[in-house]
Order: C-alpha cells, then sequence, then structure tokens
C-alpha cells in the first residue's frame, strides 16, 4: 500500500541536519534564563479549557478562534496555545508562590494554534518564555525585557526593534474603555463581526483585530497612554528609566495591546522587519491580576514568550552562528567478521572515552564503506581486517590532512587514540591563531601575543 499521509498544514519536521540550529537556540535561552536566576518548568501539553478560558480571556483571538479542543470522554481538553496560563496553574497548584519571592521560571514548549499557516506561523510552533511571580516594581520589567534582550544579543541577532508601552492597571482601562466605546459607536456597522461584540465586552481587543478595515476604522483611536493613572504613569516613568540605565533602546508604541486578556501595565515587543509580516519575535509583560484571577492570592507577575521559529528564521537570514554540529569522531572499516567483532570492542570503549565512533553495521564492501566514512565525515578512518588482527596494530587516517599513524591494537588503544585526537585540535587552534595574527590590524592596544613593537601581549 503506498504510503502517502503527510505532515498536518501547519506543522513541521526538524531534520537531523537541521537539530543543532535548535540546540543552539536551547542552550543559549537556558543559559541566559539559568545566568538570571530562572529555573526550568516542564508542564503538560493539555490543560483543562476553562483556564484558557479563564486567563488567555474568552474575548481573545486565541480562544475565540485558535484553540485545539478535544473532547475525551466527558471532559473538554485544550491543547496549550501559550505557555504563561499552564505554568501559573502549576506554580499555584504546587505551592510555588507559598515560597520566597520572587518565583522565576522558564520553559521551552510547544504551543497549538489553529490559525492560518504562512511562513512564521504554524499551527505547532515553539515557545521559549518565562515568568517571574511577586514583584511589583518596574525594576522587575526592566529585569526581564533586559533578559529578552540578552538572549538576542547572544544568539547574535540585530536590528530588532524593543517597542514598549503601558496598557494601565483595570482602572485605567475603565475610563479608556469608554473613550473607546464612544469612538468606535459612529462607525460600529463597519466592524467585522467579532469586533462588534467586542466593543461590548472588551473594545481594547479591537485594536488588535487583523482586519485591514477594523484596522483603518482604529487607527485614529484614542491611546492608553493618555488615560494612565498615576501610579501605573509613574511605573511605566520608572522602567523607562532603568532601561536608559541599562543601555536598551526602545521605542513608546502606544498602538501595542497583546493579544492576551491577562496583560496589566507593561507590555513589550521585540519585533524585526526582516522576516516578513510576522515579525514579533518576542512579546510580553505584565500580569499582576492573573494569579488572582485563577485563585490564588494577590501575586503581581511578569513575562515573556520567544516564538523559537521565528528567531530561527531571522537567525538564518542573518547568517548568525550555530553550535557545530557533533560528527563521527572515527569510524571502523572492517573486513571479515573477526574485524568486525575487534572493531565493536574498540568502539565501545572509546565511546565510553565520550567519542562517537563507529562502523559498518550494513555488511557493505570496503570501498563502500570509506565511501559512507566521508559521507558522514568523520574525521578519522581506521581500516580493520585479517593482517591488523594478526599484528595487532593499524593505521589511523586523518581524513583531513590524509596523515597516517600506526596505533597499537592493545589495551593503550583509547589513551593513544586520545593523544593523537588532542594533537589534532590544538594543530587547529594554532592555524587559526596563526590567521587572526596574520589577518588583524595592529594597533596601540593589540595583545594578540605577535612580536610587533605594538603588542601588549
Ligand atoms: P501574533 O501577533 O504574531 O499573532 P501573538 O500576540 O499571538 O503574536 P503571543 O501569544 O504573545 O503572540 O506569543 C509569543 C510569541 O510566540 C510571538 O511573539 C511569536 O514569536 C510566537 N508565536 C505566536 N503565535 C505563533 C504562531 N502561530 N506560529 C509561530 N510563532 C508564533
Ligand atoms: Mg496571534
Amino acid at each position: 500500500m503506498a504510503m502517502n499521509i503527510k505532515r498536518p498544514n501547519g506543522t513541521e519536521d526538524v531534520l537531523p541536519k537541521d537539530v543543532h540550529k535548535w540546540l543552539t537556540v536551547e542552550k543559549i535561552t537556558r543559559e541566559t534564563a539559568e545566568s538570571f536566576g530562572f529555573e526550568e518548568i516542564r508542564i503538560p501539553t493539555f490543560e483543562n479549557t476553562d483556564l484558557f478560558m479563564r486567563s488567555v480571556g474568552e474575548t481573545t483571538d486565541v480562544v475565540q478562534k485558535e484553540m485545539y479542543t478535544v473532547m475525551a470522554k466527558e471532559t473538554k481538553f485544550t491543547l496549550r496555545p501559550e505557555g504563561t496560563a499552564g505554568t501559573i496553574r502549576a506554580m499555584l497548584q504546587n505551592g510555588l508562590l507559598n515560597e520566597a519571592m520572587p518565583q522565576r521560571v522558564f520553559y521551552i514548549l510547544s504551543c497549538f494554534r489553529h490559525e492560518r499557516p504562512q511562513a512564521g506561523r504554524l499551527r505547532e510552533f515553539h515557545q521559549f518564555g518565562l515568568e517571574m511571580a511577586g514583584s511589583a516594581s518596574p525594576c522587575a520589567d526592566a529585569e526581564v525585557i533586559s533578559l529578552a534582550k540578552t538572549i538576542l544579543n547572544r544568539l547574535g541577532l540585530k536590528n530588532i526593534e524593543l517597542y514598549i508601552n503601558s496598557i494601565g492597571c483595570p482602572d485605567c482601562r475603565k475610563k479608556y474603555h469608554e473613550a473607546l466605546r464612544a469612538y468606535f459607536e459612529n462607525r460600529k456597522d463597519e466592524l467585522c463581526e467579532t469586533c462588534m461584540t467586542r466593543l461590548e465586552k472588551n473594545p481594547m481587543r479591537i485594536l488588535d483585530c487583523k482586519s485591514p478595515i477594523c484596522g483603518e476604522i482604529a487607527k485614529d483611536a484614542p491611546l492608553i497612554i493618555d488615560y494612565l493613572c498615576d501610579e501605573c504613569s509613574e511605573h511605566f516613568e520608572k522602567l523607562q528609566k532603568y532601561l536608559t540605565k541599562l543601555g536598551i533602546e526602545y521605542k513608546i508604541n502606544p498602538k501595542i495591546v497583546r493579544g492576551l486578556d491577562y496583560y496589566t501595565k507593561t507590555v513589550f515587543e521585540f519585533v524585526t522587519t526582516e522576516i516578513g509580516a510576522q515579525g514579533t519575535v518576542c512579546g510580553g509583560g505584565r500580569y499582576d491580576g492573573l494569579i488572582e484571577q485563577l485563585g490564588g492570592q494577590h501575586v503581581p507577575a511578569l513575562g515573556f514568550a520567544m516564538g523559537i521559529e521565528r528567531l530561527l528564521i531571522t537567525m538564518e537570514k542573518q547568517g548568525c552562528d550555530y553550535l557545530t554540529p557533533k560528527k563521527c569522531d572515527i569510524y571502523f572499516a572492517t573486513m571479515g567478521d573477526d574485524a568486525l567483532e575487534k572493531a565493536m570492542m574498540l568502539a565501545k570503549e572509546l565511546r565510553e572515552f565520550g567519542y562517537r565512533a563507529e562502523y559498518d553495521v550494513v555488511g557493505r564492501g570496503l570501498k563502500a564503506q570509506m565511501k559512507y566514512a566521508n559521507k558522514i565525515g568523520a574525521a578519522f578512518t581506521m581500516v580493520l581486517g585479517d593482517n591488523e588482527l594478526a599484528e595487532a596494530s593499524a593505521k589511523l587516517k586523518d581524513m583531513e590532512s590524509g596523515k597516517e599513524v600506526v596505533l597499537k591494537l592493545d589495551e593503550k588503544f583509547s589513551g593513544n587514540f586520545d593523544s593523537v585526537y588532542i594533537d589534532k585540535m590544538l594543530d587547529g587552534l594554532e592555524e587559526a591563531a596563526a590567521s587572526m595574527t596574520e589577518g588583524h590590524e595592529h594597533g596601540h592596544d593589540c595583545n594578540c601575543g605577535c612580536k610587533e613593537d605594538c603588542c601588549n601581549g
């Protein structure tokens, strides 16, 4: 039977040749978060649907149009469309919010939203995100924004603008909602169907509508920033002061309201114009009311999430570096069953030392095995046959330089391989250093260690 089942629309396969790119992002995000005192949390892929209705908000696109909800027996579950709701639920359920504040957690997870698939917009996508609970201070806002910025820098990304805004607290929001209702009243018949219902329930959502007509109508809508209460204004001012202190450039964008209902005060986005329409690589903000809304005490909190696919598209576009993918260190090409058994034992030993060792498991001829070793980019090869076994030694070939050395196949084998391997690495380093010395310009603060007069090294 022909196998023609394809992956679902809006999902992606990550092939082995690309996994190192994902590992790069995962490593840098994880290590940066840890350096800011965040610890990893892992939460379920699905939650009770009510969790998202109550946190993300019933009038948001995510809840109204994008959730994957399944009925399993009598219970309704939803595949997580984002990480915050489940994370806060887990923190509450496991008593983390009764411990020393602030509580800081991060996660790397998949999210599911039923959207129209496009470049940078998938139905299954991945986020690196974090949440900090227990601080109402604007310095916490500056801290998480600075963390996001550090990640983008460490990934090697450039030209990513930071936009910030404040959407105030429920008090400011009340006055603002009235102003919005008054503004949209005249043209309410032209709004899309969803926005018509939003006008009553949550008019700020109209500003986030993706329909061009609603966008056009909303063009001159009143701005939340003009309706902030004293406390929210002061919070926003202080955040800006801290960002400036940290040397983080930002622009105020009074139009950012974010797509999820739980935000209060600070909201922010990091946006690139280099990857088309889906250019928001990171979005976040403060959600001081969410924990209470989910049944906890009043605990101010904030966080952000980065879309990993969008980060990767931008990194590709900008030619960023990735961690070097691990390749085969040594490939044993074997002739005959005794040689194969020897290769098994030698590979086993080298793997204990952390090397990536391979041998033929397909039963190919010698020529085909060498071709394969080349194809996988093995650093060294060793041919084992009757002669090598009889002499208890074999030639180790450096595939890059073609140099060969004879190694004894005795109990010192792995130690000897180690020395050859380390020599090769040192040669590589020396070459790299030599080319740097030749290639760079000497100046009075040059410390390269060369013999030029100007060198302090
Ligand atoms: P957008 O306005 O692009 O729909 P959003 O406001 O819905 O984004 P958030 O819920 O804040 O996005 O999610 C945080 C980040 O996750 C986004 O900034 C983006 O990088 C990424 N993201 C969101 N939805 C998708 C998706 N469908 N496919 C890929 N990445 C996504
Ligand atoms: Mg969205």
